[in-house]
C-alpha cells in the first residue's frame, strides 16, 4: 500500500457519502477517490467528479448516466446498473471501499468488495442486518477487513482494540431514543412524517431518521453488532442514552466498560475507520463534560417500541427472517413518510410480514435478494389489507 489511500466511495450523494468526501477534502495527499456511486443525483455527482477525479462513476439509473456522460465529457467513464455499481466496488488498485449506499441495495456491491478482498468501511447496516452469516465468512476467505462507521459499532470497535473478543462479556449499544421517547401511546398514534424526520441529536437520510424514531434503527444495529463482533444476542444490551454522548460500551469478564464518547457526528467514526489502525486530528469542537453535566441512562420501553424485540426475534429465528425484517420495515417506512400508514402500525407491518415466513437457511447472496424481493411484496399486500381505509391524513 502506498502513503496514498485509494478509496471507493459507494453512495457517494447519500448523506454518509457526502461526510465522507468531506472528510477526504480535509485531509489532502492522503487519498486518491478511484471511484463513484449514485443514484440519480446528476448535478451533485457531476461536481463530485469534476472535484475529486475519480476514474469511474456508476450510477443506477442509466438515464441518469447517459445526462452525466453528456455533461463531463469522456474524462471519466460513467457505467450504469447493479453490474455498473459492482463494476466500481471492484475497481482494480484500491484499498477501502466505503459501503454508504443506503438500504438493501447495497448488499451486491457491499458483497462484491468483499469478496474481491478489499477492506470495506460499512456504513451500509443492511448487508450485515440481510445477509451477515455470509459477508462475514467471505470476508475470512478474502482476508477483507470490515471496519464498522456506524457510530455505535465503531464505539464499540474502538474499545474492543487491545482486547481479546474472549473476555467480553457484553456490548452495550447506546441509543437516542429518538424525538418520541416520552410521547404516550395515543400520541404516538399521531406522530406525522414531519415530527418523525425530525431527529434531535443526528442529521441523517430519511429511512435511518424513521427507523431511530420505531427504534427499529436499534434493532438493525442488534444484528449487525451480532455479526461484526461475533456474540450472541443475549450478550447484545440496548440502553437509552438521550444524551448521545457515549456512543456505545464494551463489558469485559473483570465487569470493567470500556465506552468512547464524543459530541455526535459522523465524521468521527468515518476517519477512524479511513484512517484505522491510526487515528487522524479533527476540526471538530472538543467534548467538555463538564459542559454536558449529566449523563443519564434507562432501559427501553418495549411496549411503546416493539421493533426492538422484533429484531431479536429475527435473530432467533435466524437465516433469512433479518432479510424479511429489513426489507418489511423499508416498505412501511415508505409508506408511512408518503401518508399512508400510521407511525405506530410500522411494527405491526413488519410482524405481519415476519409471521408470513418460515425462515430459510442463507446459503447464497442472491437468494436473500429473493427473499428481500418476497418481503417487500407482502409488506405491501399486508398494507393493503390491513390499513387501507384507516382513517389517516396528516397533510
Ligand atoms: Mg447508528
Amino acid at each position: 500500500m502506498s502513503d496514498v489511500k485509494g478509496l471507493v466511495i459507494l453512495g457517494s450523494t447519500g448523506s454518509i457519502g457526502r461526510s465522507t468526501l468531506e472528510v477526504v477534502r480535509s485531509f489532502p495527499g492522503s487519498f486518491r477517490v478511484l471511484a463513484l456511486t449514485g443514484g440519480r443525483n446528476v448535478d451533485l455527482l457531476e461536481a463530485q467528479v469534476r472535484e475529486f477525479r475519480p476514474r469511474l462513476v456508476a450510477l443506477s439509473s442509466e438515464d441518469a448516466a447517459r445526462e452525466l456522460r453528456r455533461r463531463i465529457g469522456d474524462r471519466t467513464e460513467v457505467v450504469s446498473g447493479v453490474e455498473g455499481i459492482i463494476e466500481a466496488a471492484t475497481v482494480d488498485g484500491a484499498d477501502m471501499v466505503v459501503s454508504a449506499i443506503s438500504g438493501a441495495a447495497g448488499l451486491l456491491p457491499t458483497f462484491a468488495a468483499v469478496r474481491a478482498g478489499r477492506d470495506v468501511a460499512l456504513a451500509n447496516k443492511e448487508s450485515l442486518v440481510v445477509a451477515g452469516s455470509i459477508l462475514v465468512e467471505e470476508s475470512r476467505k478474502s482476508g477483507s477487513r470490515i471496519i464498522p462507521v456506524d457510530s455505535e459499532h465503531s464505539a464499540v470497535f474502538q474499545a474492543l482494540q487491545g482486547n481479546r473478543k474472549e473476555d467480553i462479556r457484553r456490548i452495550i449499544l447506546t441509543a437516542s431514543g429518538g424525538p418520541f421517547l416520552r410521547l404516550n401511546p395515543a400520541e404516538m398514534e399521531k406522530v406525522t412524517p414531519r415530527e418523525a424526520l425530525n431527529h434531535p441529536r443526528w442529521d441523517m437520510g430519511v429511512r435511518i431518521t424513521i427507523d431511530s424514531a420505531t427504534l427499529m434503527n436499534k434493532g438493525l444495529e442488534v444484528i449487525e453488532a451480532r455479526w461484526l463482533f461475533d456474540v450472541e444476542p443475549e450478550s447484545i444490551q440496548v440502553l437509552i442514552h438521550p444524551e448521545s454522548i457515549i456512543h456505545s460500551m464494551v463489558e469485559y469478564i473483570d465487569r470493567s466498560i470500556i465506552a468512547q464518547m464524543a459530541w455526535p457526528d459522523m465524521k468521527l467514526p468515518i476517519s477512524y475507520a479511513l484512517h484505522y489502525p491510526e487515528r487522524a486530528e479533527l476540526n471538530l469542537p472538543p467534548l467538555c463534560l463538564e459542559d454536558v453535566g449529566r449523563l443519564t441512562f434507562e432501559e427501553p420501553d418495549r411496549a411503546r417500541f416493539p421493533s426492538l424485540d422484533l429484531a431479536y426475534r429475527a435473530l432467533e429465528e435466524g437465516g433469512t427472517m433479518a432479510a424479511v425484517l429489513n426489507a418489511a420495515d423499508e416498505v412501511a417506512v415508505d409508506a408511512f413518510v408518503e401518508g399512508r400508514l400510521p407511525f405506530t402500525a410500522i411494527p405491526k407491518v413488519v410482524e405481519g410480514v415476519m409471521d408470513l415466513h418460515s425462515p430459510l437457511q442463507i446459503t447464497d447472496v442472491r437468494e436473500v435478494m429473493e427473499v428481500d424481493r418476497w418481503a417487500r411484496e407482502k409488506a405491501l399486500e399486508v398494507i393493503e389489507n390491513r390499513f387501507r381505509g384507516v382513517k389517516w391524513r396528516h397533510l
